[in-house]
């Protein structure tokens, strides 16, 4: 299988000039199969479009024996291509566990965050389920590794494809606010996963109350935005995400939560597919949520090393850690909070 970008194999006029729509054909000689993260022009199979000024940085693109599938989940569809490579799971397994996460995101966000998305899957080699990497910029495309060492289980208890779809529901930041990119995808994936039924809510509670701590501000710290380590960036932005989403929460006596702020982002066309600036992203999140939560938690975190009283958060939420494991205390002020967080919205009348 090669992987190309079509950046590298298409030519792209020079200069300043106004941004274009182009438009590609792709044909392949019997026996090899083209797959590409870049979206079919409206009612064709071979042909694809995107903006010039997404070439710079476009989706992946494969060519070569690929075994290909289509899933489809609520709001679009998931295209899976699977390279040459020595599996331990059979086909179905490996569609089971792209459709569980395509699920387990469409179910959070209410739909599939794009019409389309392709998940390459590096077949073969050692080690397991690894090398997860979402790219967008006019499209939508994910690459997974799924080595030899992958079983059934594995792929039953991965997190990685999940906290890769999450990604498909944020346009594209700057890269000194990619915290907030990776904390999202950190904070939901093992909430949409909770809500679903496949991670335990103790389970997710408890990855929560080990990993926070590294998100917290380390001596020299410089605030988010200007701290680009990875526990600042994964769970320093998590962090941000637990902490307004509980504001909101008690803000809003309940009515509202981070989800209604991400399902706003998404609802006004933001998805990996194009780029956005912070404020907007913030702005559209706290319009959906009718409070500048998101706001006045940036103007606090973004470039300051402003630290949060993790352990009173976990008493308020009523978690008790004993032996490794999570209890809940149900009489804690915000048990009601966190379960709600893991049950996810009650429909509203
Ligand atoms: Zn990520």
């Amino acid at each position: 299988m090669f992987v190309a970008p079509p950046s590298s194999w298409l030519l792209l006029p020079s200069g300043d000039g106004p941004p274009q729509r182009c438009r590609f054909r792709v044909r392949t000689p019997e026996g090899v199969a083209f797959a590409t993260g870049v979206f079919p022009s409206a009612g064709s199979v071979d042909t694809y479009e995107l903006g010039s000024e997404d070439l710079e940085s476009p989706p992946y693109a494969a060519f070569g024996p690929l075994q290909t599938d289509s899933i489809e989940v609520p709001g679009g569809t998931v295209q899976v291509a699977v390279s040459p490579g020595e599996l331990s799971v059979p086909r179905a397994a490996l569609l089971g566990w792209v459709g569980g996460a395509a699920r387990a995101v469409a179910s959070f966000y209410g739909r599939l965050p794009v019409p389309r998305v392709l998940v390459l899957v590096f077949a073969g080699g050692r080690g397991g389920v690894g090398g997860g990497v979402t790219m967008g910029n006019g499209r939508a495309s994910i690459r997974v590794r799924v080595g030899r060492g992958a079983g059934e289980r594995d792929l039953e208890g991965d997190w990685m494809l999940t906290h890769e779809m999450v990604h498909l529901a944020l346009p594209n930041l700057d890269y000194r606010h990619r915290w907030l990119e990776e904390g999202i995808a950190t904070y939901v994936e093992p909430i949409a996963r909770a809500r679903m039924g496949s991670l335990a809510a103790e389970e997710g509670w408890r990855g929560f109350v080990e990993g926070m701590p590294q998100g917290l501000p380390a001596e020299g710290d410089r605030g988010l935005d200007r701290t680009h380590t990875w526990g600042r960036t994964y769970w320093g932005g998590a962090l941000f995400c637990l902490l307004a989403d509980v504001a909101i929460r008690e803000r809003t006596k309940g009515e509202r939560s981070l989800d209604d702020a991400l399902k706003g982002v998404l609802a006004a066309g933001g998805s990996i597919s194009g780029r956005w600036s912070l404020g907007r992203t913030l702005d559209t999140g706290d319009r959906a949520v009718g409070a500048p939560v998101l706001r006045e938690l940036y103007a606090r975190l973004g470039s300051r090393p402003a630290s949060a009283d993790l352990d009173g958060l976990w008493k308020r939420l009523g978690l008790v850690v004993r032996a490794g494991r999570v209890e809940f205390d149900e009489a804690a002020p915000l048990a009601g909070l966190r379960r709600a967080i893991t049950r996810g919205p009650t429909p509203r009348p």
